[in-house]
């Protein structure tokens, strides 16, 4: 069960009987917090700390508690903050300072100083703020009565990115070949992803899919198939190339199960042994929040399931994506993205169909694939880049729309957007900043959520919105700049 430690400081100057209320006033928060929160992570009251020692052995606790996700900080009364040093040095996991108190209003009629020695966060959340500042401990402040439904959703984003977070922390990828040959941007330091995320990104031999693929009875492909009719229209007679679809997406299950992988690549140059590249096998995995990057895209395919894992529970759908082509009509302009096969059926607004149709690149079998129109709706592209000395994640708000005309003669999925605050804007925008031609799409999370996933990993991000402004935003650019400069 994943836990979220609610950590209550305080000192030993009061006397017992206003640490024991501190302590029984922070385990009926901790319990409503959970009530909110429960279904991401239990929120687990901590005894009140009131010392340096008592700090540090909480902290150090959290840190090695694999079950733990993150830790909610509240100084319910005052607490001296050279207290909170070595525990804050100690502390490996996200952390969210709640600022807020126990009681909503004040008892005008009954306050006294009894009432003021207890409830002073305004006083010790101030002190313990600034020692994070002086620490430089990344940390994400929400303020607000405890109950408060705005501050009860900043809690649960919050936890959401620890989500994120911590799963990546022990996540394994696999990258079946390697990137596409010389390409850019799908390429990064592999060693640099583990050290700063966990992601362990290794290489396979298509041919260890292969092996399996091999092992595959017809009675397995007949189940697959009988998945497939379930979920999609069958529209192509050339079963056989669907069953080639459904023993690749089985071997690939199995892979993913024995390595314990929870994001993949391939490569249309690194096919030996297979007939197809793999189509509506990878898009069928996709859909059950598998992270997934073409031609070695390792960072995508990375992102990808730690974004799937962020939605996990939340209304809306989340996947890869590849910007391809535009409608410039001035004053219109509108994105088709798609690829060459893989994108997610979580982004189908009808039902998916399954069709085979030549590719042409590659020199490979004709391979079967879903075709569908794309959803609408409000969302995101999250692009991650390595810039050599340091990753940046990109993000562009973005509205999905329903395509305006039927595409009656292009055999793969699509989606449909438009760019903010408009097409030159955004588009300018997302160049300078160096994004990639691959991104991570999605229409559960927003600007919010990979804002705290970034402060959370230190990862420098640049948003895209309705209120960017291309001079200020080089401007930013060139500040960043200078930042990893003066870091190095
Ligand atoms: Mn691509």
């Amino acid at each position: 069960m994943k836990k979220l430690y609610f950590i209550i400081g305080s000192q030993d100057l009061y006397g017992a009987e206003t640490l024991i209320q501190a302590e029984k006033d922070g385990r009926e928060m901790a319990e409503y917090l959970c009530g909110e929160l429960g279904d991401i992570a239990a929120v687990e009251a901590m005894p009140v700390v009131k010392t340096a020692a008592e700090a540090e052995d909480i902290c150090i606790r959290a840190s090695a508690d694999k079950e733990c996700i993150g830790v909610i900080m509240w100084m319910h009364t005052f607490s001296p903050a050279k207290m909170w040093i070595r525990a804050l040095q100690a502390l490996s996991k996200p952390m969210l300072h709640l600022h807020t108190q126990y009681n909503e209003r004040l008892p005008y009629d009954s306050i006294d100083m009894d009432f003021m020695n207890l409830n002073q966060s305004a006083h010790g959340d101030r002190e313990f703020g600034f020692i994070c500042t002086r620490l430089g401990i990344k940390r994400e402040v929400a303020a607000g009565y405890y109950k408060n439904p705005d501050l009860i959703e900043k809690l649960r984003r919050f936890a959401y990115a620890a989500e994120g977070v911590s799963f990546g922390r022990t996540m394994r990828v696999a990258m079946f070949g390697n990137n596409m040959r010389d390409v850019a941007v799908t390429d990064g330091d592999r060693v640099e992803s583990e050290i700063k995320y966990g992601w362990n990104v290794n290489y396979y031999g298509i041919g260890d899919l292969c092996d399996i693929a091999d092992g595959v009875s017809e009675t397995d492909i007949d189940g697959k198939m009988a998945e497939y009719s379930e979920k999609y229209d069958m529209g192509t007679d050339d079963l056989a190339a669907v069953r080639e679809q459904a023993k690749y997406e089985i071997a690939l299950e199995r892979f993913l199960d024995k390595e314990n992988i929870s994001a993949f690549t391939d490569t249309f140059q690194d096919l030996h042994g297979l007939k197809q590249l793999p189509g509506l096998a990878v898009q069928n995995i996709m859909a059950k929040g598998t992270g997934f990057g073409p031609e070695g895209d390792y960072k995508t395919a990375a992102l990808c399931a730690v974004l799937c894992r962020m939605a996990q529970g939340r209304q809306g759908a989340t996947g890869f994506m590849e910007d391809y082509t535009y409608d410039l009509a001035a004053g219109e302009e509108k994105e088709l993205a798609a690829h060459m096969l893989e994108v997610s059926p979580v982004f189908a607004a009808n039902k998916p169909e399954i069709q085979v149709h030549p590719l042409g690149i590659g020199g490979k079998a004709d391979p079967a694939r879903l075709v569908f129109d794309g959803i609408e709706g409000e969302g995101i592209a999250v692009s991650m880049i390595d810039m050599g000395d340091r990753f940046r994640l990109v993000c562009a708000d973005i509205t999905l729309i329903k395509q305006p005309e039927p595409m009656p003669k292009l055999p793969v999925a699509r989606l449909m957007w438009t760019l903010k605050p408009d097409f030159a804007t955004c588009a300018a925008a997302w160049i300078y900043a160096g994004g990639a031609h691959h991104a991570v799409v999605s229409t559960a999370l927003d600007a919010e959520d990979i804002r705290l996933f970034a402060k959370m990993t230190d990862t420098e991000l640049v948003i895209i919105n309705d209120k960017t402004d291309l001079n200020s935003f080089e401007q930013q650019l060139e500040l960043l700049e200078i930042k990893a400069r003066l870091k190095k």
